[in-house]
């Protein structure tokens, strides 16, 4: 091992960059601020149950998924625990306005015949679009794990770059079958006229080529990753965040710990949200000023607000996929609007059990909520918000449990106890600007306002994470693919990848 890393933070972007750079016989050493590892992929226990915190659906860790490709290379995928969700019905989808529920089936095919079913006239129109999805995703190489060779002449088709609703909208001419069509875009912070197609795209086929879900908790694929580091040689520091990051002549010389820790190496990598980042620059000059007034400038996606709820034992049966909840068709794209009525709609979730019997013991319920509604409380820490907040939350509980209720009268019956939390919450536990569920907000209109490179003007310092590439447990594994190889060299952990799996 003659090259080392310090990857500050350790969530999944770090620990997957750590992953491979460890497997590719570099010294990497994670520096996580929390107690344990995983960032969106932690987990906490309250009132006996496990609840994850950030990752409740996954995609691409189906058979020939490029995740589970990753971790085939990483040779994880034995002590990784997963449950696919029901293929027949992946998601529901409940609209208040007119009281339909509509079920989302796995495979081109199936989705397409499953929404033709309440739709039967738009048919072809489903079937056109669904191909066009497939054809944007195609465009992205490191999707599906190929070897970039296109240099910077990559183009892109007309659709790519138009904006997620525009999209569906050229294809779909039904208002009502364009508004379920967009019904996962909390999955992508989806904004109108700004979230670029691609992303949806790329989140509309994950889903439909099948989305699965981790059993026991998050928190266990958080462990495995941090367990391969440390076989490989690496470590993974918990408890002790950086908090001072110091250069000379354009390099990254060493960063300290709150705990007064030292840590040098060869190479940085960035693997937090990167204007908590540039608050710990001792010299901002590292970076370029235009650079840094541009990563503080990028909006963020919206928040949630997350109410995780023990149930009495034997009251709510186990439901294998995620539900989703609107009140009205025409606000599908509302989410980051100010002035809405809160809360539009929501997912939740029955998460699986590493032996999950007909009932479930617990149930999330995730709203997206922009970042103004606790901006009153922005100046306060945890625990230390005051009574106001308390009966704040305690309210927003209330509406989303009376939604509950609606679908499945006697719902507060089957509650043992409540827990909830807030956008303030996400801030404070994973270090993100204003909470946001997906980091920086991606924008059609401005392409290299939103894009991130994952290499920086600084020699020895690099990007990672959702904010850089996509978000998620695809799109953040895939840019540390691109982080590792900005320090390897273009396509070698592709090719490597590509040799061990198909
Ligand atoms: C409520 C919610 C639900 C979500 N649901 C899903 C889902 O179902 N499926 C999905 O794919 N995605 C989901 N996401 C998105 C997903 O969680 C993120 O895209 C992903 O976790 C981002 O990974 P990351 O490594 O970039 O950042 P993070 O996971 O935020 O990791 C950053 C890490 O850095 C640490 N850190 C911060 N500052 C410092 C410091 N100074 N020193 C050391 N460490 C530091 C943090 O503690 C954290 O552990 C959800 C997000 C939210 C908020």
């Amino acid at each position: 091992m003659e090259k080392s890393a310090v990857v500050i933070g350790g969530g999944l972007g770090g620990l997957f960059t750590g992953a491979i750079l460890s497997k590719e016989n570099i010294k990497v050493t994670v520096i996580e601020k929390n107690t344990t590892v995983g960032g969106g992929l932690q987990s906490f226990t309250r009132f006996g149950e496990v609840f994850d915190t950030g990752m409740h659906v996954i995609g691409g860790m189906q058979k020939g998924g490029n995740i589970r490709r990753i971790c085939d290379y990483l040779g994880i995928m034995d002590r990784v625990h997963l449950s696919d969700v029901d293929p027949n019905e992946i998601d529901t989808l409940y609209f208040a306005e007119d009281k339909t529920t509509y079920r989302i089936a796995q495979g081109r095919e199936n989705f397409v015949n499953a929404l033709a079913g309440y739709f039967p006239e738009y048919k072809e129109e489903l079937t056109r679009y669904v191909e066009v999805l497939y054809e944007l995703v195609n465009q992205i190489n490191l999707f599906y794990l190929r070897p970039e060779n296109r240099g910077y002449l990559i183009t892109y088709t007309e659709d790519f770059m138009i904006s997620a609703n525009n999209l569906i909208d050229k294809y779909i001419s039904d208002r009502k079958l364009a508004s379920v069509l967009a019904y996962m875009n909390p999955l992508y912070g989806g904004s109108k006229d700004v979230t670029p197609a691609y992303i949806h795209a790329l989140i509309s086929v994950l889903y439909i080529n099948g989305p699965s879900r981790f059993a026991g908790g998050s928190h266990l694929f958080a462990n495995t990753l941090r367990d391969f580091i440390i076989e490989n040689g690496g470590e993974v520091i918990v408890g002790d965040g950086v908090e001072r990051v110091y250069s000379k002549e354009k390099y990254i010389t060493e960063v300290h710990t709150r705990k007064g820790k030292v840590y040098k190496a060869d190479y940085y990598i960035c693997a937090i949200h990167p204007c908590t980042f540039l608050q710990l620059l001792d010299d901002p000059t590292l970076l370029p000023k235009s650079y840094r007034d541009r990563l503080n400038e990028i909006p963020n996606t919206y928040s949630a607000f997350t109410v995780n709820l023990k149930m009495k034992p034997n009251t709510f049966r186990y439901i294998n996929h995620t539900s989703y909840y609107m009140s009205r068709y025409e606000d599908v794209w509302g989410f980051d609007r100010k002035d809405a009525e809160w809360p539009l709609g929501f997912l939740y979730m029955t998460p699986p059990e590493l032996e999950q019997g007909e009932y479930t013991n617990k149930i999330i319920i995730t709203a997206p909520m922009v970042w103004d509604s606790v901006r009153q409380w922005e100046d306060t820490s945890v625990g230390r918000r005051g009574s106001e907040y308390e009966q704040w939350k305690n309210d927003c509980a209330d509406k989303l449990l009376d939604r509950m209720e609606e679908i499945y009268p006697g719902f507060r019956n089957c509650i043992e106890a409540i827990n909830t939390a807030s956008p303030l919450t996400i801030r404070d536990y994973y270090g993100v600007k204003e909470g946001a569920m997906c980091g920086y907000r991606k924008d059609c209109n401005n392409m290299t306002l939103s894009r991130v490179p994952v290499v920086t003007k600084a020699k020895n310092l690099f990007m990672t994470g959702q904010n850089c590439g996509g978000h998620g447990f695809c799109g953040v594994p895939l840019t540390a693919i691109s982080t590792s190889e900005a320090i390897l060299g273009q396509n070698y952990v592709l090719n490597k990848i590509n040799g061990i799996t198909e």
